[in-house]
């Protein structure tokens, strides 16, 4: 083993096991473990939720690493090309980062770091089960559409890393450089929003955490997944999105501990299910890595011309932020986003679908309000699946299919205990009302203490009228 100390760059990876980067690293030296904020480069900057979330979880990790996470804040190309020079450091390693704005950062840094100071920058996969230009057509061009991707394209390539064991740590692997006085709080790295109070009570943030949740959810919901996943009162679902995104547990890890429980359980139907929700995860990846303009552009240039509105200040968005709409589902997705910094899937459907459609707000402005909210916020999953909801993505749900709050809520919320558990104005209506407030009876309205416009808001838009709206909009929508 080589004296010289080398450097490695977490990012998002968080986790100490099968981190390839991490393990390269430990070979070759003694290991000086760096997180930068970078806030000087990442666009979008990182929203607020997500540095609640990242805090915690780079404080975690610094436990996990004997307090010897080195933080900085600042341009990550200037902050290592500097660490590298005052340090002698004779190499740099980290896993791969799949955002536009991480891409081109990283490949200069490369060129740099070997161009100005003869260094060499080691990448590894540490993030996906399949790297993005792994997986093509027959005719070597990429996949548009997620099942042929999935099932023709991953399924039938080299099956991903089975994960690697912790590497082991002593003492004399990791070189702290700074001062006891600069912790991670001096990064000021926590938002203005203070969230601690309502998010903390909901999460256990970094690698045990994360471990302890996908063992929680393998033991206690994969086998009624296929059905329970749809359900947003079951918390059938892993919640592992945000666990994923900062990488406190790899993707490889929870591929092959569910292959494992499923085949222990005997299930196929379950298993197949949430693999391919992993598989959906990659192909936002993908479609990122193909398309890097997903982030602001309509992937279906029709959709240029599409009449949605663009005003960040509209009265209707701000009740659409606000869990105020009049829709008990729609309202109910939107406070448990604002209370917790999650949403379960389906309702994330339904209050995408709500914006874009009834309200017929530009995805833009869902996209950002879930940037800065949700603690899982991924530049390719929300991309993808904004675009994805507005009709104008690659592989989209037809702009037509226009959600029913009231019918979807009906099916599956049937009972209404998720839409009392974050709206408990409406805890007393009787389920025939609880998905539509504003059909019932004045007597059944004032037995459960509820005058509609005071305690809870009437709709702000009639769905039927709003529905032929966005029709109208489309068709009035031309081919360029
Ligand atoms: C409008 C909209 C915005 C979204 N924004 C994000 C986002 O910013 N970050 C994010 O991680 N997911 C996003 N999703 C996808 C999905 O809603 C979440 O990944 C899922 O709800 C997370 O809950 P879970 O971990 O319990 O999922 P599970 O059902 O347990 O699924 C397991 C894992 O598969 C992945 N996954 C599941 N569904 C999807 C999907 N449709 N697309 C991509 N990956 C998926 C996630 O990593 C998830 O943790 C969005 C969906 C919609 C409709």
């Amino acid at each position: 083993m080589s004296q010289a100390p080398v450097i490695f760059w977490f990012r998002q990876d968080l986790r100490l096991a099968d981190n390839p980067g991490l393990c390269a690293a430990i070979d070759a030296g003694q290991v000086i473990p760096v997180y930068i904020l970078d806030d000087v480069n990442s666009k979008p900057a990182m929203g607020s939720a997500s540095r609640w979330w990242l805090h915690h979880s780079l404080s975690s990790l610094n436990a996990s690493l004997g307090n010897k996470l080195n933080f900085y804040k600042g341009d990550a190309h200037h902050i290592l090309l500097k660490l590298v020079q005052q340090n002698n450091v004779k190499g740099v390693y980290w896993n791969r980062c799949y955002e536009p704005w991480r891409m081109q950062r990283d490949t200069q840094i490369k060129e740099a770091l070997k161009k100005e100071l003869s260094v060499e920058a080691h990448s590894f996969n540490g993030s996906l089960l399949w790297e993005p230009w792994q997986i093509a057509k027959k005719d070597e061009t990429p996949y548009k559409v997620f099942t042929p991707y999935y099932r023709k394209g991953c399924l039938n390539a080299v099956p991903p890393r089975e994960p690697l064991a912790k590497p082991p740590l002593d003492e004399a692997s990791l070189h702290c450089l700074l001062s006891s006085s600069e912790t991670l709080n001096s990064l000021a790295l926590e938002p203005q929003i203070k969230w601690d109070d309502m998010l903390a009570p909901h999460w256990e943030i970094g690698e045990t955490g994360a471990n302890n949740r996908l063992h929680a959810f393998l033991n206690q919901s994969l086998q009624h997944y296929k059905s329970g996943r749809d359900q947003p009162a079951l918390l059938d679902t892993s919640r592992l999105s945000a666990p994923l995104h900062f990488g406190e547990v790899s993707p490889n890890t929870v591929w092959y501990s569910a292959l494992q429980t499923g085949a222990a359980i005997g299930d196929e139907k379950n298993l197949d299910t949430f693999l391919s929700e992993i598989g959906w995860r990659e192909f936002s990846y993908y479609l990122l890595y193909h398309n890097p303009e997903i982030t602001w552009k309509n992937l279906q240039s029709k959709f240029d011309a599409f009449p949605w509105k663009k005003e960040s200040t509209s009265p209707e968005l701000k009740a659409w932020q606000q869990g105020r709409t009049g829709y008990p589902i729609v309202d109910a997705g939107m406070r448990e986003l604002w209370q917790t910094g999650y949403m379960h899937n389906r309702v994330r459907m339904i209050v995408g679908s709500f914006l874009v459609k009834n309200l017929l707000h530009h995805w833009h402005l869902g996209e950002a309000w879930f940037w800065d909210t949700l603690v899982d916020a991924d530049l390719a999953s929300n991309s993808a699946s904004w675009q994805w909801i507005a009709g104008c993505g690659a592989d989209a749900a037809p702009y037509f299919r226009i959600f029913n709050p009231v019918l979807q809520g009906e099916k599956f919320d049937a009972q209404g205990e998720y839409i009392r558990t974050y709206i408990p104005e409406l805890s007393a209506l009787p389920n025939k009302y609880i998905h539509k407030p504003w059909e019932a009876p004045v007597d059944v309205l004032n037995s459960a203490n509820i005058e509609l416009g005071q305690h809870y808001p009437e709709p702000i838009v009639e769905l039927k009228a709003s529905r032929q709206r966005a029709l109208d909009a489309l068709a009035s929508t031309k081919e360029p």
